[in-house]
């Protein structure tokens, strides 16, 4: 006798989005692209695979992602791939390739999942996905203020503004990082005891991640280290007021945060990350900054870059703790046929439905079955009305709609005045 097979299970920290849960996706997604057309930004579509030396090349070797979090592998050319762990380094290469860059701007966004060989938490996945905007040619700080006021935007626009704050910072330039690196060695020396085998390693290679551990022995030693702000030029500063007095403007509340770096390497001048403090440790659910350097790093000219990148289930697990989120039921209504002849005229007279009642949702039931079962079906799967077709109205050329939600009698009633009934009860529903 055979036995029976185990059955095979998804990736650790790899999740599916089942039927129920996607109704939540599609409504947060669907406000998202509102969100993103009204300040007129395009969508560009990425490969999910790069080559392993983009990310290496753009992220930076010393970082979590590159040290220990890449999903890579030798495909059969033996060229090594890299599953994405972020969508700035493609976005950028697939912009150079093109040729995007010359002489234009740009304000780009893409969606989709990444990659990352992480320990698997609450908020913390190994697929994820991302939505990521990335502007082009732009060097003002005008167009940083517009990417967060489009957060903000749309955090106002999820019902979410009250759950998250914003914290600002600016990294300078690169020769300004320098001395200031310099400054951070000798003060993370002097407290050498202190630090971890991670710091101690970065200490060497990155001491301004040194600044973004997450070990708790380590933040009073980090608090009160050198800051950054300190050793910004004229030109940096200048670029960080006007952003901030632009803030001021627009109403944007924001806190300095001069410990936030960034995990990634390419970023210069101004950084933001949005947090939450309902979500425990993974607050940040959104992060961004200016990447000006990078793009000469990926072999392009001198030139201006700035994006972030949100993380959509920390968005998601956020949206369920709100109440009565307006999505629109799955099912308008359930059409219940009972009989042979009926079940014939089921698929034409949904269908004429559909043709005559813009944006209506009707659930056909497929597979017979007694009207008190199918009646269960039409219950359950949360429609408003029921429309039964049965031998009488068959025969009469007629149909019944039965209230779901109400507690209203069944009516006979023609077909063009169903019509007439539904589109009114449908159209005072679609917004
Ligand atoms: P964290 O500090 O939480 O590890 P990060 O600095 O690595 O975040 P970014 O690379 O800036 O994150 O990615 C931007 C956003 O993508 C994060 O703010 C977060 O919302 C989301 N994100 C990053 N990594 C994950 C992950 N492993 N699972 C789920 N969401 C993630
Ligand atoms: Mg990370």
């Amino acid at each position: 006798m055979a036995t029976k097979k185990s059955s095979v299970q998804a990736i650790r920290g790899m999740h599916d989005v089942l039927p129920e849960q996607t109704p939540r996706w599609q409504y947060a997604e669907k406000i998202i692209r509102k969100v993103l057309a009204s300040y007129c930004y395009k969508e560009i579509r990425l490969p999910i695979v790069e080559k392993t030396e983009l990310f290496k090349r753009s992220i930076g070797e010393v970082t979590d992602i590159v040290e220990k979090e890449m999903y890579t592998f030798d495909d059969r050319n033996n060229d090594s791939l890299t599953l994405r762990p972020e969508g700035t380094a493609g976005c950028l290469r697939a912009s150079l390739e093109h040729g995007l860059l010359h002489n234009q701007v740009h304000r780009l966004w893409y969606y989709g999942p990444m990659f990352r060989h992480e320990r698997p938490q609450k908020g913390r996945y190994r697929q994820f996905y991302q939505l990521g905007v990335e502007t082009y040619g732009m060097s003002g700080s005008d167009i940083d203020a517009e990417i967060i006021l489009l957060t903000d935007r749309l955090w106002k626009e999820l019902g979410i503004r009250d759950k998250v704050r914003l914290e600002l910072n600016s990294l300078g330039t690169t020769e300004e990082r320098l001395v200031y690196r310099a400054k951070l060695v000798e003060y993370f020396k002097q407290h050498i005891e202190i630090l971890d085998e991670d710091s101690l390693r970065r200490l060497e290679t990155n001491p301004l991640r040194i600044l973004d551990s997450k070990n708790k022995d380590l933040q009073s030693v980090i608090s009160d280290a050198p800051e950054l702000m300190d050793y910004l030029g004229e030109e940096s500063r200048s670029h960080f007021e006007s952003l901030t007095s632009m803030l001021d403007k627009l109403g944007i509340k924001y806190q300095l945060n001069s410990r936030l770096v960034r995990g990634l390497d390419y970023y210069g001048k101004t950084v933001f990350e949005w947090i939450t403090d309902d979500l425990g440790a993974q607050g940040t659910i959104c992060a961004g900054g200016r990447y000006d350097g990078l793009i000469e790093q990926l072999g392009g000219k001198a030139n201006h870059a700035i994006g972030f990148a949100m993380g959509m289930e920390r968005l998601l697990l956020l949206l369920e703790q709100l109440e009565n989120l307006p999505i629109r039921r799955s099912v308008d209504v359930y059409m219940i046929l009972v009989g042979t002849e009926a079940e014939k005229e089921g698929l034409p007279l949904a269908e004429f439905i559909r043709n005559e009642v813009g944006g209506i949702k009707l659930q056909v039931n497929c597979g017979g079955g007694s009207f008190k079962s199918q009646f269960k079906k039409a219950d359950k799967s949360g429609a408003e009305y029921a429309v039964i077709l049965g031998e009488d109205e068959v025969s009469r050329g007629e149909v019944s709609l039965k209230p779901l939600r109400a507690d209203q009698e069944q009516k006979n009633m023609q077909r063009n005045d169903l019509i007439q009934l539904l589109r009114d009860k449908i159209n005072s529903d679609i917004k």
